[in-house]
């Protein structure tokens, strides 16, 4: 049985839809009749190759995916494709090189690892902290430039993006990691979109590669034949043996997400919940800060302080002792920024987020 008294705020691995975590429960010994579980089944086998043909389906299906993309389920995580978007695509202009836009901690990792493969042009001057997505008039975008490289939500800082980044028609790549089918998305407008499935679309172990096939086949020679995106395109992710389990419970998720309206229906879900959160801390005086610009403030990860601008430690450890009291968890701040993060994933309810909203007013009277 599912353990109703926890709400679970993490920001990956994150919550699991009740629904899905029943199904796998029913399924895990024998899949669908079939006698043994996904856990044992050959990825080769008709039945997986039922389950992954479905999963893909459905995400063409949830985000109205072009004919012309390719959709990959690869391993590695989301770090992977750091390297794998680098190793593919650098390559695709004589230059060698690629605009990265870095707005946190993830899209800094990416910009990093691709240093290794290629000349990379952050397009911005360095922030001192990452609250804010730096003006697009002032970005010194290279026309020369492989592709343009932006985190879609950052997932320790909670800065999402609401525009598109306009490229003058520079391949656009994107991280979706952390806001993947949390609202709709026009596909078309991306080279390449990529989502670790542990946060919106189903457990760790598998992340989803949407790439246009025209930026397939141009894979630098070291690229590492598991990340060549022309080999796993062609043998429909099944280069090696795949994470048959994860994209097995991410298939049951997508169903998921259809039955419950689709991207739509979760971004309006999103929003109502966000703004239940935001709305407290707009209005308690200071008591709460969230560090990051109006504009650009995540839906999805809500990182705030307690007490003051900077945080009370005091009162953050009581904060999370209290909430810890009435099963609400995984609520810390990522190590690197402190604090409280409270994830609203998909499959946070608007009831759950309710309870949290509750209970920082009543934390907030108690304390101001
Ligand atoms: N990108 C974003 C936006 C993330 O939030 C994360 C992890 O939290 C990653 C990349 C790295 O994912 P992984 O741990 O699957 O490599």
């Amino acid at each position: 049985q599912i353990n109703q008294n926890i709400i679970n705020f993490g920001a990956g691995p994150a919550k699991l839809p009740p629904p899905v975590l029943l199904q796998a429960q029913q399924e895990l010994l024998s899949y669908s009749g079939f006698g043994i579980s996904v856990l044992e089944m050959s990825h080769r086998s008709p039945e997986f190759t039922q389950i992954i043909n479905k999963a893909e389906h459905l995400l063409r299906e949830l985000l109205n995916i072009p004919d012309n993309y390719k959709v990959m389920f690869l391993q590695g995580g989301a770090s992977g494709q750091f390297s794998g978007i680098a190793l593919n695509l650098m390559g695709l202009k004589e230059d060698n090189c690629a605009d990265y836009i870095v707005t946190g901690t993830w899209s800094a990792k990416a910009a990093k690892e691709a240093e290794k493969y290629g000349k990379v042009n952050i397009v911005h001057p360095k922030m001192d902290s990452y609250t804010k997505i730096p003006e697009p008039s002032s970005w010194n975008l290279n026309p020369a430039a492989s592709y343009v490289y932006y985190c879609c939500n950052e997932t320790v800082h909670g800065v999402e993006y609401n525009f598109m980044p306009e490229t003058n028609g520079v391949t656009l790549v994107s991280d979706m990691s952390s806001n993947f089918l949390s609202r709709p998305v026009d596909v078309s407008k991306f080279g390449l979109i990529y989502a670790g499935a542990q946060k919106n679309v189903g457990c760790a172990g598998v992340t989803v590669v949407i790439v246009r096939d025209d930026l397939i086949g141009h894979a630098q020679k070291e690229c590492p034949i598991i990340l060549d995106y022309k080999v796993q395109a062609e043998m429909n992710s099944l280069y090696n043996t795949p994470p048959c389990f994860s994209i097995y419970i991410m298939c049951l998720v997508l169903e998921w997400i259809k039955k419950s309206g689709g991207a739509a229906a979760m971004e309006a879900l999103n929003k109502r919940k966000s703004d239940l959160v935001y709305d407290v801390i707009d209005s308690s005086n200071g008591f709460y800060v969230c560090p990051v610009d109006e504009a650009c403030r995540s839906r999805m990860n809500i990182p705030f302080r307690v007490g003051k601008k900077e945080g009370d430690d005091a009162l953050e450890k009581e904060f999370l002792n209290g909430a810890s009291k009435r099963g609400m968890i995984s609520l810390k701040g990522h190590r690197s920024v402190g604090g409280i993060r409270a994830s609203l994933y998909n499959a946070v309810t608007l009831q759950d987020t309710e309870a949290l909203a509750k209970y920082m007013k009543e934390f907030l009277k108690e304390h101001q």
